[in-house]
């Protein structure tokens, strides 16, 4: 597996239409391996800075108007998300939306559309990776995906995004609305990820899993980073603490 470069995000302007400013000037670096996440409640524009990443952006009426993004040192501003998948960046949608009328399988093949090797050996042995990672998966090849709990969607999710053979995957909110159980697991999922050198990207509220999970951490406020840092630094100071680890 050939390692991907660096993400670098400079100064980067979204809106959506002309009278929401998403984000105002956002620059974060995503390094070759480990895990960076960006923090933030409701609305501070964690979805946007993905979207804007995996050139999903135009799906939602929102546009690019300032910045740069690069990948490798190739540039990602104003390509589509078919330009991302190509240079190794695949997203996890937020929500865990799986097609709920096709099987495990079938959801997991879908994975591979866009990557040009859907019967390939890469592709076999992308499968092989993620029924490993996903036991339970293995288990349910054949059920339809809508018939799963709320948390092995979540696994299927993000297994029909390793399909693609990313070498960075952004995961938008995989925690959300999971039992604390599954949040755990899905937690040792990312952490296996990350070891096995595909760079991570986590958007999350839940700021106690995502800083236990990632070296660097951002805090982004209302389309602006407010805090950067090692994680675990960041994870001391009064303000994550209070406004974010629920700390008073
Ligand atoms: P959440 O956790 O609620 O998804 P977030 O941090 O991901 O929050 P975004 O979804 O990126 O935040 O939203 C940032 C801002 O952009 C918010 O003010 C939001 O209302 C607005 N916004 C997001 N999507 C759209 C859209 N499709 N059209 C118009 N405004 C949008």
């Amino acid at each position: 597996r050939q390692a991907g470069g660096a993400l670098v995000v400079d100064g980067l302007h979204v809106a959506y239409g002309r009278s929401v400013q998403a984000l105002r000037g956002v620059s974060i670096t995503v390094p070759p391996s480990g895990i960076v996440t960006v923090l933030g409640s409701n609305g501070a524009g964690k979805s946007t800075l993905l979207r804007a990443i995996s050139g999903t952006l135009f799906l939602h009426h929102g546009a690019v108007e300032g910045g740069t993004i690069t990948y490798n040192g190739q540039n990602l501003r104003g390509r589509d998300a078919a330009a991302a998948v190509r240079a190794g960046i695949v997203q996890v949608p937020e929500g865990r939306r799986v097609f709920a009328g096709l099987s495990v399988a079938e959801n997991l093949q879908a994975g591979l559309l866009g990557t040009g090797d859907r019967r390939s050996a890469r592709a076999k042995q992308a499968r092989e990776r993620v029924l490993e990672l996903f036991p339970v998966l293995a288990e349910r090849e054949t059920q339809h995906a809508g018939l799963l709990s709320g948390g092995e969607q979540q696994m299927l999710a993000i297994g029909r995004a390793l399909m693609a053979g990313p070498k960075l995957l952004l995961l938008d909110e995989p925690s959300l609305g999971l039992a604390p159980m599954m949040v755990g697991r899905i937690a040792q999922v990312i952490r296996e990820i990350a070891e096995q050198g595909t760079a991570v990207l986590l958007v999350e509220q839940n700021a106690a899993v995502a800083l236990g999970l990632a070296e660097t951490a951002y805090v982004l406020d209302v389309g602006e980073v407010r805090l950067t840092g090692p994680a675990a630094e960041l994870a001391r100071t009064d303000e994550v603490r209070r406004l974010y680890l629920g700390d008073h």
